[in-house]
């Protein structure tokens, strides 16, 4: 139902959409000329899948944003003449006030990505689509009443292994997951289209707090494991000690985990890279080795083109686990969110509600929990069940830089970059990220007077993160009144020292590697193109300006056997409550240091076989 504010709303969103974008075009076509109408219906697209609790201070701080306009000039923002909006927006961007340059920033971010998502994609991008796994057991029209063996929510990583290796073992198994099932290939990897179809609130979850750290989760069949990297790795030894040691898990020695992680590399094709690496993840690689620093390339769950043609297939949940799983009778129920559970008699009772049928209720004597680092606690909260649950959040804060060399080192298709820099891990881990044109000009959003460079210089630059294992620990809470849950996370003074440390050093390696500019994600931070310029890099982060980031979310619910800090027991069995297991990042003890669903597939593989075998 449109709400009493709509027509202002969509004036203010259009007029600041035009405003923002209009500086991008300097007349290249691939700049993407007005009209803008097609940003301002993505923002407005954008706007409607929010967390629910931000939905109406964000409409109030931009109908505060348009109606200001009149105390400046007289007139509301949207209907001042171009070079005015340009002045009011600017003046918000460097306000002192962190809400007013939030704001501008997140319309930049919205109105920069739709620009230039514009750009042309050559079609070899798009590898052929393999056949869709079978329709067989995939519930459409579910009813208002199931019945299950187990109930396992989430199909990410940690419940497809899980619900597979149960169907496969003979039990009656529903799968139930709150994103649609889409084909793997239903969009462009790393797009706006994919950020649309299958992120979680359309990629837009932000942890509050100071210095606020945009974070992203998958909300589609195969979770995470569909728009991600696919780089793998193993949990370092020292973590698995210190996990057992001091959450004092039991079965976690390295000879304990090799056989399931030896198993998962094998059922997700774990390999390198059959030829060269892109070239912008070389040049991370050359600067490091000339300054004498460890660096390698990560493996990935990928099956790569026997034809040499470079291509293959990144080998995501719907090509493996749950193909298996459908094979062996298990039943998908896609679109249908968990609301909460909680124990009638010998039965768990799942109530939950599915996008076109609504309400139905899901019975099942036992149930793994597999919706994720945050959607586990969040939802085992909603159910009343807090003890140890959501009050031990990590995640691997990461800021970026956008470096920019002498000569090509970017493609249209240069898809994912493998190296990464581990000298110093697990304090801090550097690689290169996605640099799609795109992505490119969403980190030059803090370098205004270089706007236009993404769209001139992208094949000669490209993206690049500084990832620290950090000591906060963040929240995860369920609001009264709202669906969604709200996640703190209060990054520390050593934190903010270890990312600055981190920035300086990759951009250390940068130059190394011969770059000639770099434009790091601090607000109005330096361009740098030297060594001695790094010395304008701040030494601790400055709270609030900051630019923060992270993919890798984990630890909200641990396990272990100290009861005073655990939410499950080793094998992921809730403390206190009989046939309820936790299957997902949620268990991780702390911060792998490391890329986590290697970890998490090795764990969620461990627990379930022994679940299989106690009875
Ligand atoms: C862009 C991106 C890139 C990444 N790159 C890498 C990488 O290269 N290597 C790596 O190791 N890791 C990477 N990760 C992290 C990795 O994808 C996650 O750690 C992993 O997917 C977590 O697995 P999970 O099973 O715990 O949860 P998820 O994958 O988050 O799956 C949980 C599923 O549960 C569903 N769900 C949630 N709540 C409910 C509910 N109430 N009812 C029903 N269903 C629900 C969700 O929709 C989701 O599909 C990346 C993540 C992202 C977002």
């Amino acid at each position: 139902m449109p709400h009493p504010f709509s027509d202002s709303y969509h004036d203010a969103v259009s007029a600041l959409a035009y405003t923002l974008a209009s500086r991008h075009a300097v007349g290249d076509p691939a700049d993407g000329q007005a009209p803008f109408n097609d940003l301002t219906a993505f923002i407005l697209r954008q706007r409607a899948r929010l967390p629910d609790y931000l939905r109406g201070p964000m409409l109030a701080a931009t109908l505060g944003f348009d109606l200001a306009g009149l105390a400046r000039n007289g007139h509301r923002f949207h209907t001042q003449p171009p070079a005015v909006r340009r002045r009011q927006a600017e003046a918000w961007k460097n306000s002192k006030f962190g809400f007013a340059r939030d704001l501008l920033r997140y319309y930049e971010s919205l109105a920069t990505l739709a620009l230039y998502s514009r750009e042309p994609s050559p079609v070899s991008a798009v590898p052929v689509a393999p056949p869709a796994p079978p329709a067989n057991g995939v519930l459409v029209e579910p009813g208002r009443e199931l019945r299950c063996e187990v109930a396992v929510v989430g199909s990410g990583p940690g419940g497809a292994i899980t619900a597979c290796l149960l169907a496969e073992a003979g039990r009656d198994v529903l799968l139930i997951e709150e994103g649609p099932f889409l084909p793997l290939h239903s969009c462009r990897s790393f797009s706006q289209q994919e950020m649309e179809q299958k992120y979680r609130n359309g990629g837009q979850t932000i942890a509050m707090g100071r210095t606020k750290v945009a974070y992203v989760e998958g909300c589609c069949v195969g979770g995470g494991s569909e728009i991600n990297s696919g780089l793998y790795h193993r949990t370092p030894p020292e973590v698995l000690e210190h996990w057992r040691q001091e959450f004092q898990v039991a079965g976690l020695t390295e000879a304990e985990l090799r056989p399931h992680f030896e198993a998962c590399e094998r059922e997700v094709s774990v390999s390198t890279l059959p030829g060269a690496a892109p070239a912008a993840s070389l040049k991370l690689h050359e600067g490091a080795v000339r300054l004498g620093w460890k660096s390698l390339e990560a493996p990935r769950w990928f099956r790569y083109d026997t034809g040499g043609g470079g291509g293959g297939i990144r080998q995501t949940m719907t090509q493996t686990y749950l193909p298996r799983f459908l094979s062996a009778g298990g039943r998908l129920l896609p679109d249908a969110r968990v609301d909460r559970l909680r124990k009638e008699g010998d039965q768990w009772l799942l109530r939950a509600t599915h996008r076109a049928h609504g309400a139905l209720e899901i019975r099942a004597p036992t149930v793994f929990l597999c919706a994720g680092a945050v959607q586990t606690p969040a939802l085992l909260r909603r159910s009343g069940i807090t003890r140890n649950i959501g009050d031990t959040l990590q995640l691997h804060p990461t800021v970026k830089v956008v470096a920019r060399f002498p000569e090509p080192v970017n493609t249209l298709d240069m898809g994912v970059p493998v190296h990464q820099v581990k000298e110093f891990a697990p304090r801090l881990s550097f690689g290169c990220s996605i640099s799609s044109p795109a992505y490119l000009a969403l980190g030059m959003i803090d370098h205004p007077a270089s706007a236009g460079e993404a769209s001139r210089s992208w094949d000669r630059m490209a993206n690049y993160y500084a990832m620290i294992t950090a000591e906060a620990r963040g929240s995860v809470r369920q609001l009264p009144g709202f669906q969604h849950a709200l996640v703190r996370y209060p990054l520390t003074a050593n934190d903010r020292r270890n990312l600055a440390d981190g920035l300086h050093k990759l951009c250390e390696a940068l130059l190394a590697a011969g770059a000639e500019a770099l434009f790091p994600g601090l607000n109005h931070g330096p361009r740098l193109s030297s060594l001695d310029e790094l010395r304008k890099l701040p030494t601790l982060l400055p709270e609030g300006l900051a630019n923060l980031m992270t993919i890798h979310l984990f630890s909200s619910c641990p396990m272990g056997e100290d009861l005073a800090r655990c939410a499950a027991d080793s094998y992921g069995r809730l403390h206190g409550f009989d046939n309820l297991y936790i299957g997902d990042a949620s268990l991780l003890c702390t911060a792998p240091g490391v890329n986590p669903q290697g970890s998490i597939m090795a764990l969620a593989r461990r627990n379930v076989l022994r679940f299989l075998k106690s009875g």
